[in-house]
């Protein structure tokens, strides 16, 4: 007999016992869950922050902060692979609070330095549909006085479907408050776009994937400035994620995105190496 996790019919994990053979991959699994709570208390979790490139200034603006694990005998487990798995156990709560408290923490220090710097954190379905993230998020930037417009969450085009009654209800709070809100991932979530307008967001980032054969393929080519065009069209400002060439970043700007991310101009740092790299916007 084994413990592992099922995803029941609800959409809400649960544990249960089956029996099954020796599985590798299942046996890692269960050890990143049973290993996450740990490597919190512990600190072996931390937080990297990614630069945003801001067309029209050429300055960043924006940093968005992304998960790292340091496993103590796995080594670097990626947040592709933990962040499922802590939301598949039902752990992704925790994580994201812990997420949220040492950015505010952050932005208190940063704002003393004399860097401002709007930070974007990623959160999941089970944050987005609490009913108290909002009260939760203006305690936290209360506490360390900062103010909400510093902040700003992003959330996957896919877990915005979940349930997006709830999404945007949390969704329209949060704007109330003054934080940011961007969708993720945006054009893999298998949405209509008819939804789009529906979503009070002030960001849409476009998925890397349609970076692929940008340069290659007229036809995906005419999907970014399109997708581009729409965003922009229903008033939200357009993020293209997973940038690294200098073509691929020129032929962006000529379709009008408004920010840039990527490896090109700035890969993912500790707030030490932002801090000597004593970025300021303009
Ligand atoms: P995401 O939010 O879409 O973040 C973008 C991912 O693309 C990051 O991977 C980033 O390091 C990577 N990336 C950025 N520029 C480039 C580039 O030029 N080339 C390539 N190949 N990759 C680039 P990362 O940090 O591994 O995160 C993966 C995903 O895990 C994130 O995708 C996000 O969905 C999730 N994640 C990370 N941190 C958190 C967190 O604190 N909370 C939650 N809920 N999810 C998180
Ligand atoms: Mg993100
Ligand atoms: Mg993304
Ligand atoms: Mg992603």
């Amino acid at each position: 007999l084994d413990l592992a996790l099922i995803k029941a019919k609800s959409g809400k994990p649960f544990f249960a016992c089956y029996a099954q053979g020796d599985d590798l991959s299942h046996q890692r699994e269960l050890s990143i869950i049973h290993d996450l709570p740990k490597a919190l208390q512990q600190g072996q979790l931390y937080l990297v922050y990614q630069p945003k490139l801001d067309v029209a200034t050429g300055t960043y603006a924006q940093v968005e902060a992304l998960m790292r694990w340091k496993h103590s005998e796995l080594g670097y487990i990626s947040p592709a692979e933990f962040i499922p798995l802590a939301e598949y156990g039902g752990m992704i709560e925790l994580l994201s609070q812990w997420a949220l408290e040492q950015v505010i923490c952050q932005q208190a220090k940063w704002q003393a330095m004399g860097i401002h710097l709007q930070v974007a954190v990623n959160l999941s379905t089970q944050d987005i549909i609490s009913t108290t993230l909002c009260d939760d998020i203006q305690t936290k930037l209360g506490g360390y006085s900062v103010s909400a417009g510093s902040l700003s969450i992003e959330i996957t085009e896919s877990q915005l479907m979940d349930d997006m009654e709830l999404a945007i209800t949390t969704i329209e709070k949060l704007k109330e408050i003054g934080v940011g809100v961007a969708i993720d991932d945006f054009g893999t979530g298998h949405s209509s776009l008819a939804y789009l307008k529906n979503f009070p967001v002030d960001e849409v980032k476009i998925d890397k994937a349609f970076l692929d054969d940008l340069l290659t393929d007229k036809r995906a080519a005419h999907i970014m400035r399109m997708s581009i065009d729409l965003a922009r069209g229903l008033g939200f400002s357009t993020t293209v994620e997973g940038v690294e060439t200098q073509v691929v970043s020129l032929a962006l700007i000529e379709m009008g995105i408004d920010k840039i991310q990527g490896d090109l101009f700035a890969k993912p740092m500790t707030a030490k190496e932002i801090e000597a790299q004593q970025i300021r916007p303009g």
